[in-house]
């Protein structure tokens, strides 16, 4: 007998009939002898409702409330599935992330998972129940109510799956896969069978939206399989795994695009000891998280010119403060061009092949798209680049990494 962990997402559940399809899906499930837990997210667009509506209020909404606020969506269809469920002639019980005992720290709207307690799913799977948990929400010490940050539920399960030994955390979503990129940008885009833990984490902290970053985290640190695909067909979607022999030999598995960039640059800043460090310094401290990086070597020896890339949104904010470091440092001025974006190569094989960032390279410049930036990691190329070309870089590097094929 297999324990199964089932996610849901908004679209898979995005009405009363979607919720009957599902329960059938979750029911056939358990008739094969698996034991299921499910996990569910708000029906689509609800939490974005729940947004707009504190928006409508105020511009500044308490995070505290904003919690109880988002968390409600995950409990209408939990006990919405529950219902379906029951409908089917199964027993099943639905719980909040409160019942089920996820205990997070306090940092409201994107808190941390501490520990999971788990008493009473287990309970419920001894009598023959199958659990349906609200997903994106867990409790602080005070046990007010806190969420995982947008898109969490995925953490949820994971998470459940990782403290209950799961022997598989399934995600089930509306498309069929992972895909090597975008396939509403290269149509030729390939579902990919499997990938590796780090690749995955790349992908979705480049911009690849079908995982919750943490989640792969999770998986990654409790060595839970996870597999992605579709609650609308029996396709067999994407295993999400540790990395094996196979996957060394693809020097590239996917392309992604992050459009959601902004540079800064500070121009002509003195050329001396300490200045990135008061400058990122001040930046961290305005809660900004900086992406790539990259100061020049100055011609004359006395100032230079430092970039950097921010979140589109936290732009105004890192450019503000920039602008107060370079006052402060004596420097020419700061500027921010939001037209940018990030676009990325992925791959464990990277780490074994020659001249991967040099075909990376030759590509966009023959298809007449201008690097700003360049950032490596191990299994990472990235390049930031005019943001009405990165749509055409993709293609380029989907097509000369051959990634349409198998
Ligand atoms: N309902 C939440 C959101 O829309 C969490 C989730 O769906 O995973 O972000
Ligand atoms: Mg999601």
């Amino acid at each position: 007998m297999k324990l199964i962990v089932q996610k849901y997402g908004g679209t898979s559940v995005k009405d009363t009939e979607r919720i009957k399809a599902v329960a059938e899906r979750v029911v056939s499930c358990a008739a094969k002898g698996n034991n299921v837990i499910v996990v569910v997210s708000a029906m689509a667009g609800e939490t974005d409702k729940f947004v707009k509506f504190a928006g409508e209020i105020t511009d500044n909404p308490n995070e505290r409330e904003m919690d109880l606020l988002l968390s409600s969506g995950e409990r209408v269809t939990s006990a919405l599935m529950t219902m379906a469920i029951q409908e089917l002639g199964y027993e099943s019980m639905s719980f909040t992330g409160r019942q089920v005992g996820i205990i997070t720290d306090s940092s409201h709207t994107k808190a941390m998972i501490d520990r999971i307690e788990a008493d009473r799913i287990k309970a419920a799977i001894k009598e023959n129940k199958i659990p349906v948990v609200a997903g994106f929400q867990g409790i602080n010490e005070l046990s007010d109510v806190t969420t995982l940050g947008r898109g969490g539920s995925d953490t949820t399960a994971v998470a459940i799956a990782a403290a209950l030994k799961a022997d598989l955390c399934e995600i089930y979503t509306d498309v069929d896969g992972v895909y090597t990129t975008d396939p509403r940008v290269v149509p030729e885009a390939r579902k990919m069978d499997k990938i590796s833990y780090d690749e995955m984490l790349e992908m979705a902290s480049l911009g690849a939206k079908v995982l919750h970053g943490r989640s792969v985290e999770f998986a990654k640190k409790f060595n839970v399989p996870m597999v992605v695909r579709s609650s609308y067909n029996d396709s067999p979607g994407t295993l999400v795994t540790k990395e094996d022999g196979d996957m060394e030999n693809i020097v590239v598995t996917g392309v992604a695009q992050d459009k959601n960039q902004a540079r800064i640059t500070i121009m002509r800043v003195p050329d001396r000891p300490g200045i990135a460090a008061t400058l990122f310094e001040s930046i961290a401290e305005a809660n900004v998280n900086v992406d790539m990086i990259v100061q020049n070597i100055s011609s004359d020896d006395k100032a230079t010119d430092i970039s950097f890339t921010v979140s589109t949104a936290e732009g105004p904010k890192a450019l503000e403060v920039a602008q107060k470091v370079s006052d402060k440092l004596g420097a020419q001025g700061v500027n921010m061009n939001p037209e940018v974006a990030k676009v990325s190569i992925v791959g464990v094989g990277m780490q074994s092949h020659f001249g991967v960032a040099a075909t990376m390279f030759e590509t966009l410049s023959k298809a007449g798209v201008n690097i700003m930036m360049i950032s490596t990691s191990e299994i990472k190329i990235s390049c930031v680049v005019d943001m009405n070309q990165s749509e055409l870089a993709v293609k380029e590097l989907h097509k000369v990494f051959d990634l349409a094929k198998q």
